[in-house]
């Protein structure tokens, strides 16, 4: 799952985990940032250790140590990431990845292994995974915001040098317009040549139940954003097709988001 950072991709991915875990499937969440929060909503609010702080130590890393069972069995580690101001350059990821395949089988054992790292212009964690044969498709949050946007057709132009698979586009709303900012995204997905996955609302009982180490997943299972959550885990889980996307040019990303 790739976007520009803070636009809700890891709560986006936690959700989709917990509603994919619910269908019965074995679920793995891997989160790729230094803050390491991919997970703490699926770990009642507590922080795991990465795989990176071990490793970092000197230390082997032993499944148990950063395999962590969260709601409803899902799988949870976290990479963890470099010192500010010291590039990653995707390394960091691999020898994280490697080691964890080495250790344990979790990754092999599951229906879905969700990968949740930024992957934007400044971040590694798009290209040496996909190079490396660890993403069999990727997934891209937005919003109708032109900075995301941009984020997001750089990740496609990355997946069309890297001859990488595009699920398609989900849009994580963050305007107050919203039907606008849904017919944005859509257009996007469209001129991408890709799926547009689903229009998640901006509801504040998302950021209340994280407050309280839950996805509204867990927490609020009627919940009209539940329910998305459940939409996106049934079309992932179900996705026939894959695409190779279509970057636009600079000005009709522009174009495009100057209607709002
Ligand atoms: S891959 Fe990206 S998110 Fe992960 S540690 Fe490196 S720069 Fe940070």
């Amino acid at each position: 799952m790739y976007g520009k950072g803070g636009i809700g991709k890891s709560t986006i991915a936690s959700n989709v985990a917990a509603a994919t875990a619910e269908e019965g499937y074995r679920v793995t969440i891997i989160g790729c940032d230094p803050k390491g929060d991919s997970t703490t909503s699926l770990m009642g609010g507590e922080r795991i250790p990465s795989i990176l702080s071990y490793l970092k130590e000197g230390n082997e890393i032993k499944e148990e140590d950063v395999v962590h069972k969260g709601y409803n069995d899902v799988n949870c580690v976290e990479v963890g990431g470099p010192e500010p101001g010291i590039g990653c350059a995707g390394r960091g990821i691999i020898v994280a990845l490697d080691q964890l395949k080495e250790e344990s089988d979790v990754v092999d054992n599951s229906d879905l292994v969700i990968y949740d790292v930024p992957g934007d212009i400044v971040c590694g964690g798009l290209a040496m995974p996909v190079r490396k044969n660890y993403v069999d498709m990727a997934y891209i949050v937005t919003s109708g915001e032109y900075l995301p946007m941009y984020a997001a057709n750089n990740i496609c132009r990355g997946l069309t040098v890297l001859d990488g698979e595009l699920g398609g586009v989900i849009c994580n709303s963050r305007l107050n317009n919203e039907k606008q900012e849904e017919k944005i995204v859509k257009e996007f997905a469209n001129q991408l040549d890709t799926k547009f996955i689903a229009y998640v609302p901006r509801r504040n009982k998302v950021q209340e139940y994280e407050r309280q180490g839950k996805t509204i997943v867990e927490a609020n299972p009627k919940h009209e954003v539940t329910k998305v959550y459940k939409q996106i885990s049934n079309q992932i889980m179900n996705l026939k097709q894959t695409t190779k996307p279509n970057p636009l040019q600079e000005n009709k990303l522009r174009e495009l988001t100057r209607t709002i």
